[in-house]
């Protein structure tokens, strides 16, 4: 995700999310609460005020009609106290005694009575003033008279003449009457409506007042929960905001880190990580861009490879390995003009490019201070290169083809320890032989195609043939013969050399053996062992198991190792020596004086013999350093008293040379070629035979 992508995200989460929609949903609850109110206030006045008046009215029509009752009841006593009989006249004293009587009750009460007589008057009225009228409000009067007579019991009506409260001008009423048929009068009570509104409306306005005040009050919690609700939210969010800022800053670190490390990847894979400078495929690109410009340019690609660079990491460790790297590298950038490419293609091999026409191309074999005056633990050294020069137009070619060509140049001159070559296409077809060696190994392995050739091994003392080194041999339809130097580094890189040796060392134990049987005389069998293989698992015991299937004896045997052998681990090369020895197999340092520091091994390990290189022999006649060398080597030899062997004596001087020098034995083709099992049967008759 792009950091500008998580800005946004975050700013949307926390506008739409948390600030917009708790708001939305806020003002919604507390709009809600209020239309709700307002609502619930209107309707509920209007039915409280139907309610109150429905219970009002039925209640004061109880009263009107126990008032009437008590009033008929009145009616029947006076009319039985005077011993009248149902049906009898009511004597007009008695009826005027009575009426005025009760015209008494309508005093100072708002409760009233009125009788209305045969004549439809007034004989008891509320207002005295109506009494004995004829003349008010005949219809209303005869309406009620007639509804009393035809037994209706309650008439509803609006009066005027019959109200004596002025404000009320056209009050409502609601009227009980009776018609009473002893005393032959309409007897009736009633209330006035406006007063049963009036008091309803008040009372419902209380009622309503009381319930709006506690709904309102509940209104009131409601919005004092929504806001409390509304607090928790916004303080939520707050919380949460902060967390998702935090977040978000926290991821913008990694996205920043990220795009750092996207940087630094970028980078990496385009430059040494040591040295900084453009790496194999910056260097290829690089080509590849001169293609693009104008052609026909002519261009040259200058592999320089340091010689035992390797050597350098082993002794001193890799941080001043790395140090000389960049010494290198800053030596070559001191060189360097404007026309010109300085890469860093691998561990320790440079590149540089430059057009020829410039001029500016380095001749390093010409320019050796390049490389001197290394800063190595504080002790100046100067470093060797090999040189492999690749040629090319910009024309239509790959960058990477181009740095792989200077590869196998480089290849091909370390094989055939050259210092300065130039490119040629039959040096691909040396590594198209090192990949099908590789390919074709493991085949040869089970098609047993390695077989065993001995060189003999001369005693100064006598000319005496008293040993033999084996040396595998590899014969291939497709390869024809592969030198052991072509195939062995493959093998052992493939880890396949483990079984081409223990097959080497059970052939070689077996011919030896059956020529030279144990015994006091018996002849030496000296057998290379790689320096993968002697610390590779399980090697002590398949090498006890060999030689013992064989039944040679185990004091016979010498194993040559060379010095790479055991740079890396001395304790654990001197443990797996030290098992070996044990059963008598001795040990040799092969190659003796090529390694950086033969001598001081010569006093670490626990070794019997020592092979003086070829090199030293070749060099013995004519040079004065190699003389002394081999007579120095000879000098602390004896004083260990190790064997000294000297490998490649190819002539009589060298061979009388070493034998003065007291070297003890001679091996070369002054005496022999590495030959086959029967060869060495004839060379060692002959060899007896001539002494
Ligand atoms: P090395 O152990 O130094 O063996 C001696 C090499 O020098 C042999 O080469 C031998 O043929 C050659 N040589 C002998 N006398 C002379 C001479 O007078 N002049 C010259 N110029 N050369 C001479 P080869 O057989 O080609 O072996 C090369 C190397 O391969 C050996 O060097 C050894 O390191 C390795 N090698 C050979 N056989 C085996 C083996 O069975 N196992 C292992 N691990 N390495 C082997
Ligand atoms: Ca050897
Ligand atoms: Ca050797």
């Amino acid at each position: 995700m792009k950091r500008k992508e998580l800005a946004n995200m975050t700013d949307k989460v926390l506008k739409r999310y948390l600030l917009w929609l708790p708001s939305v949903l806020m003002v919604c609850a507390i709009g809600t609460s209020f239309i709700n109110q307002h609502l619930f206030s209107k309707s509920l006045i209007a039915s409280v005020i139907t309610s109150i008046e429905d219970q009002y009215i039925a209640i004061r029509k109880t009263e009107v009609e126990e008032r009437v009752d008590t009033t008929l009841k009145m009616l029947d006593v006076i009319r039985q106290s005077n011993d009248l009989a149902d049906g009898d006249v009511i004597p007009k004293a008695l009826f005027d005694k009575t009426m005025t009587s009760f015209q008494l009750l309508n005093e100072g009460y708002d409760d009233y009575i009125f009788v209305i007589d045969s004549n439809k008057r007034f004989v008891v009225h509320r207002n005295s003033d109506n009494l004995f009228k004829n003349d008010i409000d005949d219809e209303l009067v005869h309406y009620i008279y007639q509804s009393a007579i035809n037994g209706v019991s309650w008439v509803e009506y609006s009066d005027k003449a019959f109200n004596n409260r002025k404000s009320d001008a056209a009050a409502q009423k609601i009227t009980h009457i009776r018609y009473v048929e002893d005393w032959d009068v309409v007897l009736g009570s009633g209330e006035l409506l406006n007063d049963i509104k009036k008091y309803s409306e008040s009372e419902a306005k209380i009622v309503t007042n009381l319930v709006l005040e506690q709904k309102s009050n509940q209104n009131l919690f409601h919005i004092f929960v929504f806001i409390i609700f509304a607090g928790i939210i916004y303080y939520l969010r707050t919380i949460t905001a902060k967390k998702l800022y935090q977040y978000k800053s926290a991821i913008e670190e990694k996205l920043i880190q990220i795009e750092e490390k996207d940087k630094e990847i970028a980078f990496r894979s385009l430059y040494n990580d040591v040295t900084g400078l453009p790496n194999r495929k910056a260097t290829s690109d690089y080509i590849d861009n001169l293609c693009l410009q104008e052609k026909g340019e002519e261009y040259q690609l200058q592999l320089i490879d340091i010689v035992d660079f390797q050597k350098v990491n082993n002794q001193y460790g890799f941080a001043v390995g790395d140090r000389v790297l960049r010494q290198v590298s800053s030596a070559l950038e001191d060189l360097k003009d404007e026309m010109m490419f300085i890469g860093h293609v691998s561990a320790d091999q440079f590149v540089v490019i430059c057009q020829k026409s410039t001029g500016s191309c380095i001749d390093f074999e010409k320019q050796t201070e390049t490389f001197e005056k290394f800063d190595v633990c504080g002790e100046m050294i100067s470093l060797h290169v090999r040189n492999a020069v690749v040629s090319f137009k910009n024309r239509n070619i790959l960058g990477s083809i181009i740095v792989r060509n200077g590869e196998l140049a480089m290849k091909y001159a370390k094989a055939n320890n050259l210092f300065n070559v130039s490119y040629s296409p039959f040096m691909s077809k040396s590594s198209e032989r090192h990949f099908k060696i590789s390919n074709l190994l493991d085949f040869a392995i089970d098609n047993k195609e390695f077989y065993v050739h001995y060189q003999p091994q001369v005693s100064t003392l006598n000319g005496k043939i008293i040993g033999v080194e084996a040396l595998v041999r590899w014969d291939n339809v497709e390869l024809g013969r592969v030198a052991p130097l072509d195939f062995i580094p493959i093998a052992e890189k493939k880890g396949v050399i483990g079984k081409i040796s223990d097959l080497v060392l059970a052939q070689a134990c077996k011919d030896i053996q059956s020529i030279s049987p144990n015994g006091e005389d018996a002849l030496t069998l000296s057998v290379n062992i790689s320096p993968n293989q002697l610390m590779s698992k399980g090697f002590v015991d398949s090498t006890i198991e060999i030689i013992q299937s064989t039944g040679i004896d185990s004091k016979r045997i010498v194993f040559e190792i060379t010095e790479g052998t055991f740079l890396n681990d001395i304790p654990g090369t001197i443990a797996v020596i030290e098992q070996l020895k044990a059963i008598g197999i001795k040990f040799s340092i092969d190659d003796f004086g090529t390694g950086y520091s033969s001598l001081s091994y010569l006093s670490k390990l626990p070794v019997d013999e020592v092979k003086i290189d070829k090199s030293f022999i070749n060099d013995l006649v004519e040079d004065k350093d190699a003389y002394n060398l081999v007579k120095s080597i000879l000098a602390v030899a004896s004083i260990k008293q190790l064997t000294i062997v000297a490998e490649g004596v190819e002539t009589k001087e060298q061979s009388q040379i070493l034998a003065d020098l007291a070297c003890h034995l001679l091996q070369g083709y002054y005496f022999s070629r590495p030959v086959d099992v029967e060869n060495l049967t004839k060379k060692i008759r002959d060899n007896l035979r001539a002494k």
